[in-house]
Formats: structure tokens, sequence, C-alpha cells
């Protein structure tokens, strides 16, 4: 043997050898409850049998074969008193499990302290945690010693009794009493008085003991039969006839293993509903209120070790779950959408609470579900900024998707704005629902709502600005066709002067912006525009058609091009007849007058030019003077100034150097005739 924490575990006997049927010392001779039972359940393997275990014990005087009886009953290797000793040392308690049964098996060893005139503290407190722990209490006796109430250790088992009631003796929380079987066997039974003569009046003595019991004053009516079911067996002389000893035994042992015998012993009423992994916690309270005597009754017992044992569990159960959530945080902080990560959320949620109801849900219940609410609270307290993190991220992925599928559709030409904003809208959101669904967990109240509604939001600004911009490039484009379409019949009109020269320009003009115009409110249909935004983008198209015109027209009437065109007109006239024929000036011609004629002709066309203003005084072009606009870089716009080609003073100098120009020619005609005379 050797000892641990000065407790003895392990026997000699070569069974000890297996983890599986060690024994150990879980009260030494100091008193001392083992630290070491909770690690020898696991040996055992009965570390996750749940409720499905039993406890037996054994009390009896000393040296009345116990030991052995329960090592032939459950094939455990407690020491037996040698025969030629005599005499036992050691005290304690020990306890092994049995061979191939769920069934923890507790020997008491101890001197008779009252026969020996000890202390008989050990023995009594060995006794009480026996009852107090067991759900089979085995009463072994001599068959000589039934109805010797001082030999058959009756007054210690009354003292025992008592205590015991007054611990442990109040109803637990869920209304049951803590029930225990009794199992008398009378040893040595020689067969001359019946078992069920000595079974009258051992129970005669047990409602004798009951009766005389110092009971405390709420229990004082409570009967032997509340907390005692009795039962007795009786077995031959060991040495005498050993073989039928034997075979009683075993018809014993079928007591403790057939669970469809009406005798089998292990009834679930006498089960303490103690798990198996909080056994020796629960075994360790008991010990310590048998030592303290504290007034502390089993339910109380029972909470305080559901509450410990809950705590433990979930524990264990969170710190499986903080590892299995840690390493999705720094992706969903660092912006990351995670892929199936609801399901993974599920996953760990359900793992921590599955394992915490496993090993949990065996004690007590409302302590149990207290705990419960404990470890969802913070197993959700985990997960929330983890869902909330996926679905901001979410949110950024489908909105940017958003914007390259509006760019991608609005690619080349041909698309229809609305349909590409729609079906981009409807993928943007149907994604970012799918998402956030994957993201939910059962049981919690998250929920995605306010983000997609944000989410929309956001989406429906992108499309506006898209529009916008869409509509700026739609002006861009009718812009230049509008150019290119007036600028041959302007250039042709200002090149062939009429007085109706401004009606044809401004008809061109109007026509031409009248196609733009609906050009323009073709496209924009698509758009889903406002009539504002259409106001607004019409105005603007009309001041850029406008501009276009004015600089076409300066670009006509710029200085050189002009006295260009006077130039060609009044070249026209004078130096071609009517005819279209080039004049050779001959001296009796009248120079004079014709120069005269074209000049005079040529200077009235300068006012014709110098103000866009129509005959017909309908196809007059009105322009709102100060346009409120986003679409152009608002200069101010002063629409009237803007019919005016050339002020007065320019005219004046135009005309000037139209006459300067002109009386070159006539200064050359004139000298054409000299020269024809000279020849
Ligand atoms: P314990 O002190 O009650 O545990 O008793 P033990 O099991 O150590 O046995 C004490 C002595 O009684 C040993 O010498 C055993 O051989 C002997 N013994 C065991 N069983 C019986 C029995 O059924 N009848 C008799 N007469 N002796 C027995
Ligand atoms: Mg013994």
């Amino acid at each position: 043997m050797q000892a641990v924490n000065g407790h003895y575990t392990n026997g000699d006997a070569p069974a000890s050898t297996e983890p599986s049927y060690e024994r150990v010392q879980i009260i030494n001779d100091e008193k001392q409850f083992t630290p070491e039972l909770t690690n020898q359940v696991q040996r055992w393997g009965l570390q996750n049998a749940g409720f499905d275990y039993d406890i037996v014990s054994v009390f009896g005087s000393q040296s009345t074969g116990k030991s052995t009886l329960l090592n032939r009953l459950f094939g455990t290797n407690f020491d037996v008193m040698d025969e030629t000793q005599r005499q036992q040392t050691t005290k304690g308690i020990w306890v092994c499990r049995a061979k191939g049964m769920n069934v923890m098996v507790m020997d008491v060893e101890g001197t008779d302290g009252r026969e020996r005139g000890e202390d008989q503290d050990f023995e009594r407190k060995s006794a009480l945690f026996s009852l107090a722990s067991s759900e089979v209490l085995i009463i072994n006796l001599w068959e000589h010693q039934v109805g010797l109430y001082q030999g058959a250790n009756m007054g210690l088992l009354k003292t025992v009794f008592e205590v015991n009631l007054g611990l442990f003796g109040k109803k637990s929380s869920d209304g049951r009493s803590q029930r225990t079987l009794l199992l008398f066997v009378i040893r040595d039974h020689i067969g001359t008085t019946p078992l069920a003569n000595l079974r009258a009046t051992l129970t005669a003595d047990m409602q004798k003991i009951w009766d005389s019991l110092s009971k405390p004053s709420e229990l004082k009516d409570r009967q032997l039969s509340d907390y005692f079911d009795l039962s007795f067996a009786a077995l031959p002389h060991k040495i005498l006839v050993p073989d039928k000893f034997e075979s009683e035994v075993q018809e014993l042992r079928k007591r403790f293993i057939e669970k469809s015998r009406d005798d089998y012993v292990f009834k679930p009423a006498y089960h303490k509903r103690i798990p198996a992994d909080g056994v020796a916690f629960y075994m360790e309270g008991i010990w310590e209120q048998v030592q303290t005597n504290k007034d502390l009754d089993l339910p109380t017992q029972q909470e305080l070790l559901a509450q410990f044992r809950c705590d433990e569990i979930s524990t264990a159960a969170l710190s499986e779950f903080n590892e299995q959530a840690k390493p999705q945080r720094r992706p969903i902080e660092s912006g990351k959408v995670v892929e199936a990560l609801g399901n993974m959320m599920r996953n760990w949620r359900k793992g921590a609470l599955d394992r915490y109801d496993r090993d949990a849900s065996r004690y007590h219940q409302g302590v149990y579900k207290r705990k419960r609410a404990d470890l969802v609270g913070v197993v959700d307290s985990t997960l929330s900024p983890l869902f909330l993190g996926q679905l901001k991220n979410l949110h950024k992925a489908c909105l940017s998707g958003f914007k390259s599928e509006m760019l991608e559709g609005m690619r080349g030409e041909g698309y229809n704005f609305a349909d590409v904003v729609i079906a981009a809208r409807e993928r943007c959101e149907k994604r970012f629902v799918a998402g956030a669904k994957e993201a939910l967990v059962e049981g919690t109240d998250w929920s995605y709502e306010e983000e997609l509604s944000l989410l929309r939001g956001e989406v429906q600004s992108v499309a506006d600005q898209c529009r916008k911009d869409e509509t700026k490039k739609m002006i861009n484009v009718i812009e230049r066709n509008f150019k290119r379409q007036i600028s041959e019949p302007v250039e042709l009109y200002l090149s062939k002067p009429t007085t109706d020269m401004w009606d044809k320009i401004l008809s061109v003009f109007r026509e031409t912006l009248d196609k733009m115009e609906s050009s323009y409110l073709a496209k924009a249909k698509s758009f889903n525009s406002t009539d504002e935004e259409n106001a607004t983008a019409l105005a603007t198209l009309r001041i850029r058609a406008w501009t276009a015109l004015r600089s076409k027209i300066d670009e006509q009437t710029a200085d050189t091009v002009f006295l260009g065109k006077l130039r060609a007109y009044f070249e026209e006239r004078f130096r071609y007849d009517e005819q279209g024929v080039p004049r050779v000036w001959r001296p009796d011609d009248d120079i004079d007058g014709a120069f005269k004629k074209a000049r005079d002709q040529t200077v009235e066309l300068i006012p014709l030019y110098s103000k866009i203003s129509p005959i017909d005084k309908s196809l007059e072009y009105t322009l709102p003077s100060e346009p409120s606009d986003y679409l152009t870089s608002t200069e101010d716009f002063d629409f009237p100034s803007t019919l005016i080609i050339f002020s007065e003073t320019k005219a004046l100098d135009l005309g000037n150097r139209f006459r300067r120009d002109a009386d070159a020619y006539y200064v050359e005609a004139k000298r054409s005739t000299v020269s024809s005379i000279a020849q």
C-alpha cells in the first residue's frame, strides 16, 4: 500500500492494480476526507455515469465478517482481518468499485470503541456518513446478536438515526424525503430459527428504536417507514459450510444485480440524485457536515453542490466556446465577411449549451436553469459583436458590389438606366439579406432590419448620384450633337446675308433644339428622373444650345471673317456685273456711281449683323435671365445682351475699316481704266 496525502490507496491484492477497481481510503484515521476521490471516480470510469451508479455501505460490529462479505458480493479487495492476529489497527472508510457493476462499495474499518472503552466519535461519524451517503446500508450481524439490543449495536444505530434525522431528515426541495434501504444480513445462520422469526424480531427492534428517538419537533410525527425500508437475508456459516455460504452469497448478489426482481435493492427511490461527476464533492460536503455537525439540511447541501458544479461545468463549456470563437474576431474586425459565420456561431453556441446541459442538468433544477441563463447571456454577448460586425462588413461589400455593378451596367450604349438600377439593387439586397439571415442565431433577439434600411438608403443615394452623372453625360452628348447640327446652316445663312437671315437661323435653332429636347426627354424616362430634375436639365440644355449658337455666330462674325464677308459682298457688286461677269472698267463707265452703290449696300449689312433680330417676332427666343442650375457653372447669364453681336462703336469701327478696304478697290478700278487708256 502507498499513502497519498495521508490517505492509503490500493490494496495489495492483485486485482487492485487495475485502475477500474482500485480502492481508495476516502476518510483516513485523522478523519480527513481525501482530495483524490474525484480523480478516483474518473479512474473507475464512472465520471460520465450520470445517475447510473449506486452506493452501498456496511454497518456492524468489529470482526463480523463485513469486509469478507463485501469482497464476496462485489469482487472488491477490502482488507480482511488476519485470522491469527484478531486485531485491527487502521481506522477509516474505504471505497472500491464493484466488479462489473456501476456500484461504489464503502467499507468501514475501525475499532469497536464501545467494547474497548475508546472514543466512540469515529464509529458514530462513520456510521452516520455511511447512512447519509448510501442508498443501501447493509446491517451485518451474527444470528446470536439478534434481539440483543446492545450487542447488535442497536445503541449506536439509535444515536445515528437521531443525528441523521436532525441533520438530513427534512424533505428536499422537490418534496421527496431521502429514503434508504436497511438490508439486514444475518451471519452464521444455523437455521433452527427461521428467517421470518428473526425478521420479526429485528423489525420490532427497529420500531422500538424509532419510537424512542428524540425527534426535532417539526418531524415528531414521522414514521420509520417515511425514511427506511427494511430487507433481510441470512447467510450460513462460512467456515463450517463454505459451499453453502458461497452459494447463498451468490444468491444474495443477484439482489444487487437483477433489476426485475421484487427484492432488487437499488430501487430508484433510494438514489440520492447526485450525478457521478459530483458525487465526490457531495460526499465531502456530507462528511463536512457530519464532522462539524452543522445544522444544514440536505437540500441546501444539494443546492450548494449544484452551484459549485454548474459553475465549473459552465466555465469549462465557456472556455471551449471562447477558443472556437476567438479566431473569427480578427477577420471580422478587419472588415471581412466570414463565410458561414452563422453556421459556426450556431455550432459553438449549441456545443456550449449541449455540453452544459449534459453535465449540469442532473443537478438541482433551479440552480441549473439559473446558471444556464447566465451562460446563454455570456455566450450571446460574445457572439453579438461578431454578428453586428458581419452585418457591417456585408453592408460594405454589398454596397461596393452595387456600385461596380452600376458601372458595369452603364458601360457602352443602349442600356436602360432604370433597369440597370433595379437589377443591381435587387441583387444587392438579396445578397445582403441572404448573408444576414445566415448569420442569425436562433434563440437570440438579433435582427438585421436596421442595417438593411441603412443599406437601402445608401444604395439610393449612389443610384441618385449615378443618375445625375448620367444626366450630365447625356446633356454633354446632346450639346455636341447640337453644335454639329447647327454649324453648317448657321455658317451658310451668315455668309449669304438677307433681311430674313435671322429668321432662318432662329428657325434652324428652334428645330434642332426641339429635337434635342425630345431626345433628352425620351432618355430621361428610363432614369426615373423627377419633374424638377427634368426641368433643370432642359433649362441647362437650352442655355447650352443658345451659348453654342452664339459662339458659332461669334466665330462667323469675328473681325477678319466679317470684314471678309463684307469685302466679298462688296466685290460681288462692284467687280461683277448683274450676270456675274467681271467688269472691265472703261473710262466712260460710272465708276464713282457703281462704287458708291456697292459700298452703301454693303455698309447697310452692318446693322443687320449687329443684332439677332428676326422679322417674324414669334421666332424671337427667350431664356430666363437667371437659371438656377446645378449642371452648369453658373456665371451670370444675361440673355438680352447675348442678342447684341456688335455694339454701336464696334459697328462704326467695322464700317470704317470696310470703307478703307473699299477705297482700295476704288483706286484699283480707277487705275485699271488709266492703264487701259495707256494701252
Ligand atoms: P470485519 O472486521 O467485519 O470486516 O470482518 P472480516 O471480514 O475482516 O473478518 C473477520 C474474521 O471473521 C476473519 O477471520 C474472517 O475469516 C472471519 N469470517 C468472515 N466471514 C465469516 C463468517 O461468515 N462466519 C464466521 N464465523 N467467520 C467469518
Ligand atoms: Mg473489515
